[in-house]
């Protein structure tokens, strides 16, 4: 692996302390929106301040982003309140365009880093510009892909570069909008230890109420920062107006915030933890593969008109696995109940197959 060697993207005057916070409305949508939040979030201390002017959406029809015409606008709040101005950039012509504007930091949005010709254009265009550049992880849970955008871009001669835990797309949205997936950035972190990791809880959660535990949870993981839409009318937002939180509320909730040490304790557990979530991939990877072949039985029994139910069969399970379970320091009573579930949902799954016409 060739080693890559970051550069910090804090800009003069910005502290090294954790979290380091970028905040703003998802979109620039009036100059006034874009002053009085800006105003709000430079009152708290923010100095550095998000907003889209170019949003790519997932279907036609949605807000796209007033475009060009809001970059005087973000220049006119730089200057206004002193903030670091940070945009979206998803062609060469954002690119251009934000660099002429005299746009702080950019950012490649979830949508473009999943796409290596996007990404190389935007690397191409940077290619001679020195500006610090985020990258948030492709809308899918594909850890190379997001490397690679990495890569790219720093091969533009861009060494001063961060990423952006956003989360993961999914068919079933329960609980976020974006799956967490939290050994995804954990993994990044053991692959460029230097590389700045901001989360971006707006875009995971999807809701307010799931802000303040997804940033602390990103804190106790070691991030370095926090990407967060604010909008100082965040129901009347144009975009993603579920998730935004009122300048006022984002301060409180940055209060409440417990940074603990980066100590040894805090680098363990996350390592423990992406222990514990390979083992789990393992063990639904084995679990699957164990269906199948019961399923595999099934249709053996049904050619051979045999039960399903085999009680010498199962018994002789139960037995030699807790004894095995047992050597190994697995109490038998919870390899029994594992066993009996396991046993359970294979039966399950043969009566299905029985019953196939
Ligand atoms: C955004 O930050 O407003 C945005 C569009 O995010 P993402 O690329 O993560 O979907
Ligand atoms: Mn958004």
């Amino acid at each position: 692996m060739e080693k890559l060697n970051f550069e910090s993207i804090l800009l003069p005057g910005i502290e090294e302390k954790r979290p380091v916070v970028i905040a703003g409305p998802c979109c620039v949508e009036t100059e006034e929106q874009l002053l009085t939040t800006a105003r709000a979030l430079a009152s708290n201390g923010i100095r550095m301040l998000r907003a889209g002017v170019w949003k790519p959406r997932t279907k036609p029809g949605g807000f796209e982003g007033v475009g060009s015409v809001g970059l005087p606008w973000l220049k006119h709040v730089k200057e206004e309140t002193g903030m670091y101005t940070v945009i979206e950039v998803a062609t060469r012509d954002h690119v251009f365009e934000a660099v002429k504007a005299g746009i702080d930091i950019l950012w490649i949005g979830a949508r473009t880093t999943a796409n290596p010709f996007a990404v190389q254009e935007i690397a191409d265009a940077l290619k001679g510009i020195d500006v610090p550049v985020l990258i948030k992880n492709p809308v899918n849970p594909d850890l190379e892909l997001w490397i690679g955008a990495i890569q790219r871009i720093y091969g533009a001669g861009i060494h001063r570069i961060g990423v952006i835990h956003r989360g993961f797309s999914s068919y079933d949205k329960k609980i976020y909008r974006n799956l967490p997936l939290w050994h995804i950035p954990i993994e990044l972190r053991r692959h460029y230890p230097d590389l700045p990791i901001f989360c971006d809880p707006s875009h995971i959660g999807g809701r307010r109420e799931l802000l303040a535990p997804l940033s602390q949870q990103a804190m106790d993981l070691n991030f370095n920062g926090l990407f967060i839409e604010s909008h100082y009318r965040p129901d009347e937002a144009w975009s993603d107006s579920a998730q935004q939180i009122t300048p006022e509320v984002l301060d409180y909730m940055l209060n409440m915030l417990v940074i603990r040490d980066a100590n040894q304790t805090t680098e363990n557990l996350a390592e423990l933890r992406r222990q514990i979530d390979g083992v789990d991939d393992n063990l639904l990877e084995l679990l699957a593969k164990r269906m199948r072949i019961s399923r595999e039985i099934g249709v053996y029994k049904k050619e051979h008109n045999m039960p399903i139910l085999q009680a010498p069969r199962y018994n002789e399970i139960l037995e030699n696995r807790t004894k095995a379970g047992a050597s190994m320091d697995l109490s038998t009573d919870f390899v029994e109940k594992i066993l009996k579930e396991i046993h359970e949902e294979s039966i399950r799954q043969q009566v299905i197959v029985m019953n196939r016409k």
